[in-house]
């Protein structure tokens, strides 16, 4: 079975040889009581793995260990089962998967997915961590009103396109940002009112200024920087910003600068607060469930940026750090 491993910690950006494909044999006779045998099916590459390759161990990150097999989010069959509630072909999720062919896991670490008519990668977006990332962070921590203005960055991204298409399904005004041409136009596409092209842009926070003439009401800020530091300039009383994530940081080798403009949200009794998925995790099901009705009512558009083959598995992941990418990049490697 071919797995990849980490062989060094990433210095800057992650390149391809910090990492190394090798095999090990996995044999079907050595699945034990309460065990599965699973195939891998589809892998999810998220930037957030690239801080479980900093030699970090805490509650929230497990970090990666040398010479050990990594791991992520995956989509895989049950190939042989010795579970009570898991059988031969039933399709599973693990937010913990091995980026291994065949692996041996304990059943109770796998969720087993329903059998509807959407492709099963969905599973791995819109119907995964990353749709209750936009759904949780934009509901629950962006509280976004009715009428009122919606910006997101990294907006033709996994989280991003997810973002700006449930604000409008809300009533919302819903803007995007995104790094090139092609990808304002596919964010455009889903429904966005508009999009602004940052790699157009010299000064960020004219940029936002005229971007946004009536202020943001809630800024989803999944790139940190100097986007969100022009933000600050342009919030209006009661903004609410969800921070998601700081992709421009993730590859810093020194610790990044705060944010200084911070007056701003005092004197617009503005909330900026950061939040991690899995503090949604009990309400998963019922997100699951509406984010389901809205696909299949068409309301929201699904985009999956597919590869191919373990091989395409670590660049994949360094493309995220690129921009590289439009809308969920899920690799497979087997057939379903
Ligand atoms: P994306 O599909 O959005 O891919 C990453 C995108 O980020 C790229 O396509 C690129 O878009 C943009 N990007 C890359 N480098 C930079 C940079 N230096 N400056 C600005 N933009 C950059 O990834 P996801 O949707 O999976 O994740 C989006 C964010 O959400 C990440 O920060 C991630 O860590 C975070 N996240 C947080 C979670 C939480 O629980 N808080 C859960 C899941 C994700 P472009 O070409 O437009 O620049």
């Amino acid at each position: 079975s071919k797995r990849i491993i980490l062989k060094s910690f990433p210095q800057g950006h992650p390149k391809e040889s910090d990492f190394e494909i090798n095999t090990i044999e996995i044999k079907e006779d050595e699945v034990k009581d309460g065990q599965v045998l699973v195939k891998l099916l589809y892998v999810s590459v998220d930037p957030y793995l690239r801080y479980r390759m900093k030699q970090v161990d805490n509650k929230a990150f497990q970090g990666y260990k040398l010479n050990e097999p990594l791991t992520s989010i995956c989509l895989a069959r049950v190939i042989s089962s010795k579970h009570g509630s898991l059988k031969e072909g039933d399709n599973v999720t693990s937010w913990n998967l091995t980026w291994q062919e065949f692996s041996i896991v304990k059943g109770e670490e796998l969720n087993k997915l329903p059998s509807n008519d959407l492709p099963l990668s969905y599973y791995l977006h819109s119907l995964g961590m990353t749709g209750f990332t936009a759904y949780f962070g934009l509901l629950s921590v962006g509280e976004p009103k009715e009428g009122e203005t919606v910006l997101v960055s990294a907006a033709a991204g996994a989280v991003g396109m997810l973002v700006g298409q449930i604000a409008k399904l809300k009533g919302c005004k819903a803007l995007g940002i995104a790094g090139g041409k092609e990808k304002v136009e596919f964010v455009k596409s889903l429904g966005f009112d508009d999009c602004l092209d940052y790699k157009t842009v010299d000064n960020m926070d004219e940029a936002i200024k005229k971007f946004c003439p009536n202020g943001i009401d809630v800024y989803f800020d999944n790139v940190g920087s100097e986007t969100l530091d022009a933000v600050l300039l342009n919030i209006n009383d009661g903004a609410r910003l969800p921070l998601c994530g700081s992709i421009s940081n993730y590859n810093d080798t020194k610790e990044a600068q705060g944010p200084r403009r911070t007056f701003n949200l005092i004197s617009k009794n503005a909330k900026m607060e950061g939040f991690l998925v899995s503090k949604y995790g009990k309400d998963f099901g019922k997100a699951q469930q509406e984010i389901t009705e809205w696909l299949k009512q068409g309301k929201i558009k699904e985009q999956i940026d597919e590869r191919n083959g373990m091989e395409k598995i670590v660049p994949s992941f360094i493309d995220l750090f690129h921009g590289r990418n439009t809308g969920k990049v899920v690799v497979k490697i087997a057939d379903e």
